[in-house]
């Protein structure tokens, strides 16, 4: 079951230069800084009531948050759901048509199970469903 939203995630050229925005201007505090090797990531996430955001960096010319920005520019990236079930979400989810990305899920950053939804499939909203198996 999707219990609520974990985080937003915003595509960023640089966590340099987008961090101190969120801190000064927004006055949220950034407590995580993490490289996501396989994603070709760099993520900095801030907490804010019950959800987060998570700017996410290109490592890599080739990564798809380089690709991403070099189309569309900075800016909303995808929107993480939380589930208490992610195999079953999934699995819901492909047997309502919706096709996958991750047929299965896979490690994200913050040690959370992750796997996406296709824009295709999700009214153009690239869709994150993801657990935290350690709760
Ligand atoms: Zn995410």
């Amino acid at each position: 079951m999707i219990t609520h939203i974990e985080h937003i995630g915003i595509a960023v050229k640089s966590l340099e230069e987008a961090i101190p925005y969120y801190e000064k201007v927004l006055g949220l505090k950034c407590y995580n800084i993490e490289e996501v090797a396989d994603q070709k990531v760099r993520t900095a996430f801030f907490q804010i009531g019950g959800t987060k955001i998570e700017l996410l960096e290109s490592t890599s010319p080739e990564g798809t948050i380089a690709t991403f920005i070099e189309k569309r520019g900075e800016g909303i990236h995808h929107l993480a759901f939380a589930s208490d079930n992610i195999e079953a979400d999934l699995a819901h989810a492909k047997a309502e048509g919706v096709r996958l990305i991750d047929q299965e899920p896979r490690a994200g950053a913050e040690g959370l199970s992750i796997a996406f939804l296709h824009p295709k499939s999700t009214m153009g909203v690239l869709t994150e469903i993801c657990q935290d198996k350690n709760k």
